[in-house]
């Protein structure tokens, strides 16, 4: 099979909002008068971001997912992308294992793929995608102002302890472990919630390197800082049978669980539970924000100290 077969067979399907998709030099897009686009783009690079040994289906929900957590954060509505792949052989079953999990995702998203590239080298994904938002209700992470609370989505935690015990640094029993690899490898992009908090939140992003660095890049844009209460924020009940500094480090720094951090006025507390109801998406109330730099978690007014920050490629 050589190139050209290869994305006909996998990867070009039929326009549908699209002007011209797939196989012409570029694609051709008419956004609806009045959005903004909002773009962005997320690399998964094999031994870096995933193991080896993860499933192609998963793999392609997972790369499309992490970029697609993006959009959400913004309060996007997901509307083009581009997939680029290099590709070490043409695996058969691998494309068609990754292209499934790939449209299952796209289709339930409404995110329509209209071009890309493909070629040879060692195993990339590279995402790129585009949602709408009205003009200037975008969710930024500058909009943050002290006293305002900070909440976060779901739960938190999972993703980390999965890689932890992949990585041979922890054992699990079966069932944490089967829990906590379906949040790493099935993350599911809050979507809903994001569009929902178009004038509710002031500032929101998603939770990929760890809930206290993410949340610190909201106060550095927003030029304030953060205190959490550690109590209230929300581990993942997989990790309820989890040595405490485990659950502390994993849930606070672990990140990859791709959950929704945002601030809003005390005075949206009310409409966010109500939100919570309406959409059954767990929204949970973890702190605020301060006057003074820095962003920390307490419990009971004393510092918790972490070994790892947070995930940083270029980190010594
Ligand atoms: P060019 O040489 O102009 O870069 P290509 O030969 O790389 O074009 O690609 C041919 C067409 O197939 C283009 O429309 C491109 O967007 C599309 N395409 C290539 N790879 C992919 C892919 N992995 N998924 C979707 N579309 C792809
Ligand atoms: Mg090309």
């Amino acid at each position: 099979m050589n190139e050209f077969e290869l994305i006909a067979r996998y990867f070009d399907r039929p326009a549908r909002r699209a002007v011209l998709g797939v196989g012409d030099d570029a694609a051709l897009l008419a956004p609806t008068p009045g959005m903004q686009l909002a773009v962005s783009a997320d690399m998964l690079v094999e031994g870096r971001h995933f193991f080896a040994d993860v499933s192609p289906e998963a793999l392609g929900h997972k790369a499309l997912a992490v970029n697609l957590s993006d959009l959400a954060a913004m309060g996007a509505v997901p509307a083009w992308c581009t997939l680029s792949l290099a590709l070490p052989r043409v695996d058969e079953a691998w494309l068609s294992g990754f292209a499934a999990g790939f449209f299952a995702l796209a289709d339930e998203a409404g995110i329509e793929l209209v071009g890309g590239d493909t070629t040879r080298g060692p195993l990339t994904i590279a995402i790129q995608v585009a949602g709408e938002v009205p003009a200037g209700l975008a969710l930024l992470r500058s909009g943050a102002r002290p006293g305002d609370e900070v909440w976060v989505s779901g739960a938190v935690g999972a993703a980390a302890v999965a890689v932890a015990a992949r990585n041979g640094e922890l054992t699990l029993d079966a069932a944490t472990l089967a829990a906590c690899s379906r949040r790493l490898d099935l993350p599911l992009p809050r979507l809903a919630l994001g569009a929902r908090l178009r004038g509710l939140a002031s500032a929101a992003l998603d939770i990929s390197d760890g809930l206290l660095a993410d949340l610190g890049h909201i106060a550095a844009r927003s030029g304030c800082g953060a205190r959490i209460d550690w109590d209230a924020v929300p581990v993942d009940p997989a990790l309820s049978g989890l040595p405490e500094p485990v659950r502390r480090q994993a849930a606070l720094a672990g990140g990859d669980d791709y959950e929704l951090c945002f601030t809003a006025p005390p005075q949206a507390h009310a409409q966010l539970e109500a939100l919570a109801q309406t959409l059954a998406v767990p929204l949970s109330c973890i702190g605020r924000m301060v006057a003074q730099p820095g962003v920390g978690a307490f419990v009971q007014e004393q510092p918790i100290v972490l070994p790892r920050a947070g995930f940083d490629h270029f980190a010594a």
